[in-house]
């Protein structure tokens, strides 16, 4: 059957004469809606708008009921209106009566027509409305009648983008681009920030669709994608590909797709069609993304994000835009919001004015999660669609505890927020308070707690949170944020540093924790099955002992005329340690031999993480300086319950009895060898284990710089002469309760200790 159309260019240039119209935007939808029934000859076209409230409302109609304008709506999914703005996708129908899916609207008097057409008005792949066309005979509409529709629906969408529809909305909700929209995804980065989004890669809104001379729209298309291709080819050719904050395989996509004829071919027809290039990439990729986000296979959906980032890389090439926020421009209370961004671009906004982060990536290994981690930004991650939901300027909350994000939020979740965010503060306040106050119980026992590091930016904290020293200072993080490997120099520089912050307080360096899930990305890594348990820290560092010998050689240096501590991670028997050892005194010999400086003193030790060592603890503890229990890893592989999975990782309790006894039969041999003993994992960090930990015999915790203030306020009001009397008991055998959760948080609240 051929097309009715008259020619999408005939009706891109009416929709342009209307479109600068100096009429209303209800009469600019009026003849919207008419121009384009007499276009396609149909004897229906409506626009429906989705409002806050999810319904979708009759904004405008030729051929239906004029009196159901503002009157008529539909939920989302109710319907073929509702399904299209459902399914975010076109619904052709020659019978639409017979679809299960149809709904009839009596007040808009629709039941004369059988076949409909309708598309979604979509904006930065989110659905705004339905544009629908209706026929009283039974056709298939064709394809270039569908292109048509969705051009058109182009245009409604940035009318309602530009806010103006808001001054026909029946409804006082707002329309959906203002609602209040409540995400969940993943805290990653503790803390709760309210602010203002800032885009990472600010989008580019293309507000010019029509094209005035479309050859002249091809040669730009040309050229952009010329550009396009060789800067992608450059970045692969120089082989600093993780300096532009992209892995290899993206841009393998990049390319692909920047070659790829269909998407090309797709581009040069809407070009043709009427639109200017970059409203046509524009058209191209919302096509794709509906299609797309039906997609489950999360890879497919992950080269969705490639080809949207490509996009609009081809339009800001087209609008000769550069990418990336200047910090100057930064309100003072930026949120950052991206797909996923480097550690280091984290580092360039610099500190001070960023409230807060959210990403649609990341997870709690990620770099970029570190370094928030490390400069105290909260970050929230995995959420999804934040970023075309999210507008540049748009209030936003970030709640790095519960996981969640409030974009545009109503009146009351703000002042909720706020109070929280000032309580917050007072707190920080009364425990800064506590930072120059002794750090010793109630009935007098002395408690040292440490911090612990890993960046450079973590040590102004050691002075500021009144921490004892760093007791672990997991030098991976140095590895992990760099481009490429971190040479011998750079090491020790680091190393140096580190020492010169603590200025005389203790600091326990741990050798490099690499393999299993912390990744380099410049370090081919091997697939194992189960890599927690794979060739990772000490294992990967004995069986390449180069590397740690470097190691080994920047901190010796580093650590002249002072102490340097130094503990191994992942040992599971004794002989590792042993192995480890050698290595050290092979490197302090050669640095001797050739006059090098030393330390003053060195002592070593070893991380108990893993349950084999448990065994051997009499053993052990004859040949080490000191030893610091990884609660992380230990519980993890106590109850084989993997860390960093959600679905068990909280299954298990570290108030369980059976991992107490363990934590006790360590901090005992320890006592009994005169060996020094610290806990380094989050345990120590939280007020309730921690209590629990001092009454088992710790005497020395270390944790992140933010747990300090509360964990010293806890030890301060605990009597744990006290404490230790009526919980150790409770760890004996044919003690009926197998946790003493219950217990402790009776027991705090029994004796005024503040949790
Ligand atoms: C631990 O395992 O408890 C620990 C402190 O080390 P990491 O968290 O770096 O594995
Ligand atoms: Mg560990």
């Amino acid at each position: 059957m051929r097309s009715n159309l008259a020619g999408p260019r005939l009706l891109l240039r009416r929709l342009r004469e209307v479109m600068a119209e100096p009429i209303t935007a209800q009469e600019r939808l009026d003849k919207i809606v008419v121009l384009i029934a007499s276009n396609v000859v149909a004897e229906v076209c409506s626009v429906y708008i989705l409002r806050a409230d999810g319904v979708l409302e009759l904004y405008a109609t030729e051929g239906l009921n004029r009196e159901a304008v503002h009157q008529a709506s539909l939920r989302v999914g109710q319907g073929l209106v509702g399904l299209i703005a459902a399914e975010a996708r076109p619904l052709n129908l020659p019978n639409a009566r017979a679809h299960p899916g149809f709904t009839y609207l009596p007040e808009t008097g629709e039941d004369a027509y059988n076949s409909f057409l309708g598309v979604p008005i979509l904006r930065a792949g989110r659905t705004l409305g339905v544009l629908v066309i209706q026929n009283k005979s039974h056709r298939t509409y064709l394809e270039d009648e569908v292109e048509a529709l969705q051009t058109t629906a182009m245009i409604i969408a940035e009318m309602v983008a530009a806010g103006e529809l808001e001054a026909i909305a029946q409804k006082k909700t707002g329309l959906d681009l203002s609602r209040p929209i409540h995400q969940t995804g993943v805290a990653l980065a503790e803390g709760v920030g309210l602010g203002h989004v800032v885009l990472h890669e600010p989008r580019v809104v293309v507000t010019n669709l029509i094209a005035e001379d479309s050859e002249a729209e091809s040669i730009r298309l040309d050229g952009a994608i010329g550009r396009l291709r060789l800067s992608i080819d450059d970045l692969l050719a120089s082989g600093d590909i993780a300096a532009s904050g992209e892995h290899r395989e993206v841009l393998e996509a990049f390319r692909m797709f920047a070659h790829d004829r269909g998407w090309i071919r797709k581009i040069e027809e809407a070009i043709r069609n009427g639109l200017t290039a970059e409203a046509a990439v524009e058209k191209v990729q919302s096509d794709t993304r509906a299609r797309m986000l039906r997609q489950t296979d999360p890879y497919l959906r992950e080269r969705l994000h490639d080809l949207d980032d490509l996009a609009h890389r081809l339009i800001r090439e087209l609008m000769g835009r550069q990418h990336g926020s200047l910090s100057s421009e930064l309100p003072q209370d930026a949120i950052i919001v991206a797909r996923n961004m480097g550690a280091a671009e984290l580092l360039d906004y610099g500190r001070d004015r960023i409230r807060g982060l959210v990403l649609e990536e990341g997870g709690p290994t990620s770099h970029i999660t570190i370094v928030a981690r490390a400069l105290g930004i909260p970050l929230v991650g995995q959420v999804d669609d934040i970023v075309s939901l999210a507008d540049a300027g748009d209030a936003i909350i970030v709640d790095g505890e519960a996981g969640e994000v409030h974009l545009r939020p109503a009146t009351d979740v703000e002042l909720a927020y706020s109070e929280k965010v000032r309580f917050r503060a007072r707190r920080q306040a009364q425990y800064r308070r506590l930072r120059t106050k002794p750090s010793v119980t109630k009935d007098g026992i002395d408690i040292s707690l440490q911090m612990n590091a890993g960046l450079l930016v973590d040590l102004p904290q050691l002075a500021e949170a009144g921490a004892a020293g760093v007791g672990l200072f997991r030098t991976e993080l140095q590895f992990m944020v760099a481009l490429s490997f971190p040479r011998m120099k750079e090491q020790q520089a680091q190393y140096k540093q580190v020492l010169e912050a603590a200025n005389g307080k203790p600091v326990t360096f741990r050798s490099l924790d690499i393999g299993g899930d912390k990744v380099l990305p410049y370090l081919r890594s091997i697939q194992e099955e189960n890599p927690a348990m794979g060739w990772r820290a000490l294992r990967l560092g004995l069986d390449r002992p180069g590397l740690l010998r470097t190691q080994i050689r920047a901190l010796l240096t580093a650590a002249t005329g002072k102490e340097l501590k130094l503990m191994f991670p992942m040992v599971a028997e004794v002989q590792e340690f042993v192995h480890a050892r050698s290595l050290v005194e092979k490197e302090l010999s050669h640095l001797r031999k050739h006059g090098y400086d030393v330390p003053e003193t060195i002592r070593l030790g070893v991380m108990v993480e893993v349950p084999s060592l448990l065994f051997q603890m009499d053993e052990l503890l004859t040949q080490v300086d000191f030893i610091s229990v990884g609660s992380n890893d230990l519980f993890q592989f106590f109850c084989a319950a993997d860390r960093g999975n959600t679905r068990v990782a909280d299954r298990f309790d570290t108030l369980d009895v059976g991992f107490l006894r363990a934590l006790k039969t360590i901090v005992d041999k320890a006592r009994e060898y005169h060996v020094p003993v610290t806990l380094c994992g989050e345990l120590a960090g939280r007020p309730l284990q921690a209590m629990a930990l001092l009454g088992l015999g710790y005497r020395d915790l270390s944790m992140s710089p933010a747990s300090l203030g509360p964990v010293k306020a806890m030890l301060r009001t605990l009597d744990l002469g006290r404490l230790s009397a009526r919980m150790l008991p409770r760890l004996e055998p044919g003690h009926p309760e197998a946790n003493i959760r219950e217990f402790l948080l009776r027991y705090a609240d029994d004796t005024n200790v503040e949790l």
